[in-house]
């Protein structure tokens, strides 16, 4: 017997689940078909971003920064603690429990939302049909007046070097190391690659990191990834930049990478473990059936307007399967605008408002454009920067490095951007997401009362500073 639902969701990632639970507080009758299967084989709801990504990354950050600090900072406050050790089992077991708390929090709110779960793997038919495959084989048809088709991204293999899950990994095998790694490879300086880089570097790891482009963090401003570049090296990431792999081969324990640098010149390097962290891309794969009507754009993503809406009437895309940046609030924004729609309402996502943030020591953050893609479009612009060095909580904390840095219009004073790298710097863009969603001036973020002591005061004064008139620091 076939099921009819009113929404139908693929996909129960961070963009699928929240469609789900949004479109059901909107009094709808929805289903949501999610095929990931957890490390213990059974169903897991959340998709990359709360099995694979955001948070168990982020778990792991936070175990390695603790044990950094405890081996590092901790006796410049005079506090010491014998021989510190880290046993790994315990700490990818904490990551494993946060995962599986947030996971099945995902299907607590499914039954309270009374959003029907299905555990396997949807196919888009022709009609707003959807096939179901379920783990042990069986199939179900079941339909939708609409369909929204989340189904995420898997990571880019590079050709000739296939992930092996034990010395070429993907995120999951990063994630997942027995033991610390004596030599860890990776390949692309993205993201991932800083932050897996950073959390086995912190235990001890020689971290090597092999970047294709010629400049580090083209997508950041200038300013913000120079300072972290500095920083990464004192903590002793080696990243080598302009740098081809050109192969990598497993020899018994070992993986040996054969690159060229920026002058053409072959060079081998041994590692024990290689992460290829090369991007990702869109998980469309087996997602439509060949008259579903869906199409997809030259890049292999769900072709979508501005308002996620296919070349199909009633089914919509939205979060890593389609156009814009890959980051899980950015998916779930889509899936409350898209709901929303659905229901007869207003919805819209900002695709220039999406914050950036990389959890690496220091934390990098940014939100607009940066100076040089403002300039190269021939925007006149006034900026402001501030380093925590001048913040006295920064000073408190030890963590007094790093920068805020405020691009307004050099005429209307609009806030155009905003960049940062130093502690925190996750939390403090929030802030300035505000702004600018308010069309803020950098005049506003500069009259606005910060709190003192905080970190918040480095947004205050580099807002001032785009007037040349920040207060602890020479203007
Ligand atoms: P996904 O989370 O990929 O979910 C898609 C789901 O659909 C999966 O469960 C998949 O199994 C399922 N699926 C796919 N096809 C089908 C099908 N045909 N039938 C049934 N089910 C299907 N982003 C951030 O914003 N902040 C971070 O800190 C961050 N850290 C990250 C760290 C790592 C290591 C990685 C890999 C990613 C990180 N990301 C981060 C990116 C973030 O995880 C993604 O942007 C986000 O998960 C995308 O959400 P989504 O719902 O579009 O897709
Ligand atoms: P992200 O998209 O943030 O995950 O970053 C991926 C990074 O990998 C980018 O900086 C790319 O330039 C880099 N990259 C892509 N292909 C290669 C390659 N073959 N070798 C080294 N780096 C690469």
């Amino acid at each position: 017997m076939s099921s009819h639902f009113d929404v139908l969701v693929i996909g129960a990632g961070p963009a699928g689940y929240v469609a789900a639970i949004r479109a059901a507080q909107l009094g709808l009758n929805v289903a949501c078909i999610d095929e990931f299967l957890g490390k213990d084989g059974k169903p897991a709801l959340g998709g990359t971003c709360l099995n694979v990504g955001c948070i168990p990354s982020k778990a792991l950050l936070e175990s390695t920064k603790q044990f950094h600090a405890l081996t590092h900072s901790f006796k410049d406050h005079g506090i010491s603690a014998g021989e510190p050790t880290m046993d790994v089992p315990t700490m990818v077991g904490r990551k494993d429990k946060i995962v599986k708390q947030l996971t099945g929090g995902i299907a607590t709110l499914f039954k309270a939302n009374k959003v029907k779960s299905f555990a396997g793997r949807g196919k888009l038919l022709s009609g707003k049909r959807v096939e179901i495959r379920f783990h042990d084989g069986a199939t179900e048809v079941v339909s939708a007046n609409h369909v929204i088709l989340a189904a995420g991204s898997v990571p880019i293999q590079i050709p000739g070097i296939p992930f092996d899950g034990t010395h070429i990994v993907d995120n999951v095998g990063a994630l997942d190391f027995t033991a610390v790694p004596r030599r860890f490879g990776v390949i692309g300086a993205g993201v991932i690659g800083l932050e897996m880089g950073s959390v086995w570097r912190r235990l001890g790891s020689e971290v090597t990191i092999l970047e294709a482009l010629p400049d580090f963090l083209a997508a950041c401003d200038a300013d913000i990834s120079r300072v972290a570049a500095r920083e990464y090296k004192k903590q002793g990431l080696d990243i080598k930049l302009g740098c081809k792999v050109t192969a990598a081969k497993v020899n018994g324990d070992e993986v040996q990478i054969s690159y060229t640098d920026a002058v053409g010149t072959e060079h081998q390097l041994t590692v024990d473990k290689l992460l290829v962290s090369v991007g990702r891309r869109a998980y469309t794969q087996g997602l439509l059936a060949e008259d579903s009507g869906v199409t997809l754009n030259s890049r292999g993503q769900i072709e979508v307007d501005e308002h996620c809406r296919t070349s199909l009437e009633g089914v919509w895309a939205i979060g890593d399967c389609v156009r814009g940046p890959m980051l899980a609030h950015k998916g779930s924004e889509e899936g409350i605008a898209v709901a929303e729609l659905i229901a007869g309402k207003a919805g819209h996502v900002n695709l220039d408002t999406v914050p950036w943030v990389i959890y690496t020591e220091p934390e990098i953050a940014w939100v607009g454009k940066t100076e040089k893609e403002l300039k190269d479009a021939g925007i006149p612009v006034r900026t402001g920067s501030f380093p925590f060095a001048a913040i006295g909580r920064a000073m408190a904390m030890n963590e007094a490095y790093g920068q805020v840095k405020v691009i307004a219009h050099a005429e209307t004073d609009r806030v155009l951007g905003v960049h940062m790298v130093g502690p925190m710097v996750s939390e403090l863009i929030a802030e300035c997401v505000v702004a600018m969603e308010f069309q803020a001036s950098s005049e506003d973020l500069a009259r606005i009362c910060h709190a003192h002591p905080t970190l918040s005061e480095a947004v205050h004064e580099a807002a001032l500073g785009v007037d040349k008139r920040a207060i602890h620091r020479a203007n």
